[in-house]
């Protein structure tokens, strides 16, 4: 017998990510050693060095090499080399059929996966590269209807999926890499090598953050810039910290940071906010207090800093009518320096819609899903029968947990009626020529 191979996870408080590499072991039933490095200084150490300087959590090990964090991890296991690594590899080709296949397990894709698996449409659900989705990034939902004294994401999620497996969905770790509609049932390729074909799928593949594209973004990505203030903010106690976006995103991530940074700074390319009231309200109010200090109608040039060290300080642009980067050459535009030692990137989304772009499924520009909308029924479909939308692929208007929850719910009944007329259609088939043959 092979035995398992020794995986240690380093994890800290309140992180979504630590959570998810922990759930990826579990899927796998790897058992793993944690070391929580919260308030434990020499474990914290420990970690760094172990990881040549890298000072995020998780950090996963197995046998003593360094994986990763929770995205080289999820890299490796698409790549299939993960379950290599564990000993749990198979040579198994085979092409698993299903009735329905769901992408994502956001709140969308387990809200259609709840009302699928209750229509005994015995559905499969793929995690993708972010289980649970955008609310695993956020310790704190106030607006979702039921919870009068909010619930954390992470929480509603996992409520979610069990109450999905109560009723008998599938949930498992997989990122599609291909949707094949040139013929019935679908072809559902996935990275690491699995075929599922599908009578119906289901896009809930959510939205995915943004970055800039700046010099030191990348290189700096992990060490002091990140995308979840939630899962790294506490890395940076102390530390000035700057936050980049004018949406919901940012204001919550700076009012976040506001707990652990000595100050927080907003930068917005322009002079009018996107967020909602309640956010900019709060935000004022911490402006008020000190704690933030808005920078309009500025940019992020560039981050530096090392490896070693992490942030050290940004290059930015302000120009009074905003967009200071467009206008670079323009008198007014004036250049200056900040000294932070953390960048936090919220400014925005772009829909993870790679997977069907072989299909004929119709996408905007931005590449979110077009569906068909309107008041009947049918709302989620796209232009491919059999094919739904739902959720931020979907909707990049509303982009809340209760309006991506109501797609899910629509698109697994606008499935299940399709599939319902699919097996009629298919019976009548049958009986007419088992008639004929008469
Ligand atoms: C920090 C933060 C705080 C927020 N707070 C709130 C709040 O308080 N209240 C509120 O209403 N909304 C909030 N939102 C918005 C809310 O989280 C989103 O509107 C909601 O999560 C969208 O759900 P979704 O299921 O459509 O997509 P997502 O949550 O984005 O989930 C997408 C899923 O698809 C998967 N996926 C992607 N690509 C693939 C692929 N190729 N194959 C398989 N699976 C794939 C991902 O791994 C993920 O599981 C917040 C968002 C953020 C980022």
């Amino acid at each position: 017998m092979t035995e398992q191979p020794h995986v240690e996870i380093y994890t800290k408080d309140d992180c979504p990510y630590c959570e998810m590499a922990k759930d990826l072991f579990d899927a796998k039933g790897i058992e793993y050693e944690t070391y929580n490095v919260t308030g434990d200084e020499e474990r914290f150490e420990e970690m760094i060095e172990r990881t040549d300087g890298r000072k995020t959590a998780p950090e996963v090990f197995i046998d003593d090499e360094l994986v990763g964090g929770y995205d080289d991890t999820k890299a490796l296991d698409e790549d299939g080399e993960l379950d290599e690594k564990l000993g749990i590899a198979t040579a198994d080709g085979g092409v698993e059929h299903r009735k329905l296949v769901i992408s994502g397990s956001g709140i969308a894709g387990l809200t259609a996966a709840i009302y699928a698996a209750r229509s005994n449409n015995d559905p499969l659900v793929l995690e993708g590269d972010e289980p649970g989705g955008q609310l695993t990034l956020t310790t704190d939902v106030e607006n979702y209807p039921g919870f009068p004294e909010g619930i954390s994401g992470p929480d509603l999620i996992n409520n979610m999926k069990e109450q999905a497996e109560r009723f008998g969905a599938e949930i498992k770790n997989g990122v599609i890499e291909d949707v094949d509609d040139s013929s019935r049932p679908y072809r559902v390729e996935l990275s690491n090598g699995d075929v599922y074909t599908a009578d119906a799928f289901i896009a809930a593949s959510g939205a995915s953050a943004r970055t800039l594209g700046i010099p030191g973004e990348d290189e700096l990505m992990g060490y002091g810039v990140s995308t979840c203030a939630t899962c790294d903010g506490a890395f940076f106690r102390d530390e000035e910290m700057l936050v980049i976006g004018g949406g919901d995103a940012a204001m919550e991530e700076a009012n976040f940071l506001t707990k652990f940074a000595e100050k927080v700074y907003l930068v917005h390319r322009r002079e009018e906010f996107r967020a909602e009231d309640y956010w900019i309200d709060r935000t004022h109010e911490k402006v008020e207090e000190g704690e933030i200090e808005i920078i309009k109608n500025a940019e992020v040039r560039e981050i530096h800093g090392s490896v070693e060290e992490g942030v050290d300080y940004v290059d930015l642009v302000r120009h009074p009518e905003g967009y200071p980067t467009d206008k670079l050459d323009d008198p007014e535009t004036e250049e200056f320096e900040m000294d932070v030692g953390a960048v936090f990137l919220a400014i925005g989304h772009t829909p993870n819609t790679e997977y069907l772009e072989d299909t004929v499924v119709e996408m905007d520009e931005a590449g979110y899903i077009q569906t068909v909308g309107g008041k009947g029924g049918g709302q989620t479909e796209t232009g491919v029968p059999g094919i739904f939308g739902a959720g931020d692929v979907v909707d990049y208007h509303y982009q809340q947990a209760v309006t991506a929850a109501g797609m899910g719910c629509k698109a697994a009944l606008d499935a299940d009626d399709y599939l319902e007329t699919a097996e009629i259609e298919a019976e009548e088939g049958t009986t007419e020529a088992a008639t004929g043959d008469d």
